[in-house]
């Protein structure tokens, strides 16, 4: 039988908006060491926005066509920078043509054919990948980084073409969360594929000192896993399709609120509300059901 504390706790967290997936879960919770945040969506509000473009002096076509190419690709993208994308062109008037051979490639970018042009648009190593030169315009994308944008370079035909960079910010409740974290002894690390540069700016905005980025959605299960091995027992908090894998392999799974049902399935805990201090009451919960039990 289910202890009854244990079912109190867990109405208690439903009230809060924390669901938990049984009274097993709820006890495990409580024994985390370290938590593993997602950045995109977990720690910024996951609605990006384009702040930047620049384009390549060397290149054929103007400004205003780049942009459409790129949109008219991103328009297949279910990625949050391609809205971001799509918006700020809709914004601008153009009109959109249709992608054809549309792939996207997990944690890099997307490429694609637009009015029989081929259209790449990713982070530097995509660049890299498909010989596109990135000189001219990797010192503009270091510094939109820095300022803790998420630059993406663009190819046209084979050539860079421009620079386009979105912005995305940080939940107002982040630091507070990542404070009481910390406070409960707790390790805190984030994890992302987005730019290293931009992904140090965010975690220092919201306090967090340790940080892998560039990772893929195996590269953040091996980081779970190399944690674990350490000695840790680790939450992983995310809320995308590319976190269900390490969310299955954390010791406890935690889905942010509005997150993809994927995510929610790979997880223990659902946060009915996008806000991480959901996270720190679902832990102080916990352990303070299993005081009472023994
Ligand atoms: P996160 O871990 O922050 O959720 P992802 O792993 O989804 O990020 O993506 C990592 C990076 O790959 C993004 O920051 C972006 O530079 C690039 N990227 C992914 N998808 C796209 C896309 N559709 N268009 C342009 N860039 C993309
Ligand atoms: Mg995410």
């Amino acid at each position: 039988a289910v202890p009854t504390a244990v079912m109190v706790a867990t109405g208690k967290g439903a009230e809060l908006g924390i669901l938990i997936k049984g009274g097993e879960a709820l006890q495990r919770i409580g024994g985390v060491t370290a938590v593993v945040l997602d950045k995109t969506g977990t720690i910024t509000e996951g609605q990006p926005t384009v702040t930047d473009y620049v384009g390549a002096k060397a290149a054929p076509w103007p400004n205003r066509e780049v942009l459409r190419l790129v949109a008219s690709l991103e328009r297949s993208s279910e990625h949050p920078v391609a809205e971001a994308i799509v918006r700020y062109a809709a914004e601008q008037s153009l009109v959109l043509s249709r992608a054809e051979n549309f792939q996207a490639v997990t944690g890099q970018g997307a490429s694609g054919w637009i009015d029989g042009i081929s259209v790449l648009v990713g982070n530097e190593g995509l660049m890299a990948a498909s010989g596109v030169a990135t000189d001219e315009l990797r010192e503009e994308a270091e510094r939109l980084a820095e300022a803790g944008k998420t630059p993406m370079f663009i190819a046209v035909d084979g050539r860079l073409a421009g620079l386009i960079a979105v912005a995305d910010r940080i939940k107002p409740t982040s630091r507070e969360a990542v404070k009481r974290m910390k406070r409960l002894g707790l390790q805190v690390a984030m994890l992302t594929g987005d730019h290293r540069r931009t992904a140090e700016t965010v975690a220092a905005q919201a306090g967090i000192d340790r940080v892998v980025a560039r990772v893929s959605p195996e590269g953040k299960v091996a980081e779970i896993t190399r944690l674990q091995k350490e000695g840790a027992t680790v939450a992983m908090v995310g809320d995308g399709i590319n976190d269900a894998p390490a969310l299955a392999q954390a010791d406890v799974g935690i889905a942010v609120g509005a997150g993809t049902d994927i995510a929610i399935e790979a997880s223990d805990v659902t946060l009915m509300r996008s806000d991480l201090r959901s996270a720190v009451t679902a832990i102080e919960l916990s352990r303070r059901t299993m005081r009472t039990m023994k």
